[in-house]
């Protein structure tokens, strides 16, 4: 039996500032999907890799993967993406990806050779610059011939083009699906990007899901009038009626004992300082972990909603933009992660995840979960993101321990 593997830190934070070099400027560190910078970003990790000895090879979608051990057969998967949203943080992504590698590393040195191969992965579009989670989800078999083709990133650039403009067939992309049974499970370490962490003083979060997104858009009519003659209680004033539905939120959350409801983007017409509000347009974000939570949130908003209108003399409408149902990681990884870091006395707690990640597209293909290290006072996709190094060791022992126990036996 070999020894112990353990991660070097020094080496991870070499390599994670290797990756943070590309697209790195002033106002944070820009990578976005199929950027300049992204392309390079990973053709340097990709020789980080192949001078590891690692199998590397690209899929259609552009997302670069490395193979340890056995050249056939199923594997295990862990990583996350390379791609970073516009002035995003240095931690976003590329932690996961620099640990995964790591990992294998640690493997490498005490002389560990897996029976079941571990395939080292950064994914390619997480950030969603076109609309989705394009790595993942071409992983998975969850990309549309009609979504490639029409999916375009705010500057109305389609993603076809982009891709074409890099010398890469986006055609690939709709070829590159794993088949069934193929990955054996996907592990996902990432910053939490949210406080809860860093305010119980944990190191490690053990995801046991990720919240679902559900996207209204509500319009409230009144009347438009002169902000001088028109009496109080003769206005039907949009922007009272949006803004005592907002005071009533908390109340809606307390209700249904958890859940989150944003009002994050409003318009107002005429948007004038002289006149009453005619009209207010804006969007509703509901999110949770629990279905059924998010429909009673959904529900009961749309009630509080209705009364509100109808007290300020508004009409009032709700259209349903989207929904995305929440996503369970794969209970039985969730459990060993757990054994994991009890065993190795590494402080850990189960927690929900309140953004998207590659790990609950991988869901569809595979067993996935995820490990998260705390986010300094939970700020993310900015150049102030932050992890301290102290938490990010542990839990890279524990995507080591993990990856060490899944890949010690073969899969049949
Ligand atoms: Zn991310």
């Amino acid at each position: 039996m070999a020894t112990a593997p353990t991660i070097n830190s020094g080496r991870l934070r070499q390599l994670l500032d290797g990756i943070n070099r590309f697209g790195a400027s002033a106002g944070g560190f820009n990578r976005p999907g199929f950027s300049d910078a992204d392309m390079a970003v990973r053709d340097f990790f990709a020789a980080e890799m192949e001078r590891d000895g690692l199998v590397v090879f690209r899929d259609g979608a552009n997302s670069v993967f490395g193979r340890f051990g056995p050249a056939d057969g199923p594997c295990i998967m862990a990583g996350s993406h390379l791609d970073t949203v516009v002035d995003g943080g240095a931690f976003d992504g590329a932690l996961g990806v620099a640990v995964a590698l790591e990992c294998v590393r640690a493997m490498k040195e005490v002389g560990i050779v897996p029976a079941t191969p571990i395939e080292v992965a950064a994914t390619s579009e997480e950030e969603g610059r076109f609309g989705g989670m394009l790595g993942s989800q071409a992983m998975a078999g969850l990309v549309t011939r009609e979504w490639l083709d029409t999916a375009v990133d705010a500057d109305g650039l389609r993603l076809t083009d982009a891709m074409a403009g890099q010398g890469l067939n986006p055609e690939s992309v709709l070829t590159s699906v794993r088949p069934r049974g193929s990955v054996k499970s996907f592990l996902e370490l990432h910053i939490e990007q949210g406080p809860v962490l860093e305010r119980e003083g944990i190191a490690i979060g053990l995801p046991t899901g990720a919240t679902g997104i559900i996207n209204l858009q509500v319009t409230l009519s009144g009347v438009a009038n002169h902000s001088g003659t028109t009496p109080m209680e003769m206005r039907a004033d949009a922007f009272a009626g949006l803004a005592e539905i907002a005071v009533n939120i908390p109340a809606l959350i307390e209700e249904a004992g958890s859940g989150r409801i944003t009002i994050g983007k409003v318009e107002l017409q005429p948007n004038h300082p002289h006149t009453v509000p005619g009209e207010a347009v804006f969007s509703v974000i509901i999110r949770d972990g629990d279905e059924a939570v998010m429909d009673t949130l959904n529900r009961r908003f749309a009630e509080v909603a209705a009364v509100v209108a109808k007290r300020h003399r508004l009409g009032l409408s709700i259209e349903q933009m989207s929904v995305i149902p929440p996503v369970g990681f794969d209970p039985g990884l969730v459990a060993l992660l757990e054994e994991e870091a009890a065993r190795f006395e590494l402080p850990a707690m189960r927690m929900i995840s309140g953004a998207g990640h590659d790990a609950q597209t991988m869901m569809s293909l595979c067993p996935s979960a995820m490990i998260f290290v705390p986010s300094r006072d939970g700020i993310s996709h900015a150049p102030q993101e932050f992890s301290e190094w102290s938490d990010i060791e542990k839990g890279a022992e524990l995507m080591l321990a993990a990856l060490v126990r899944l890949s010690a036996q073969p899969t049949i």
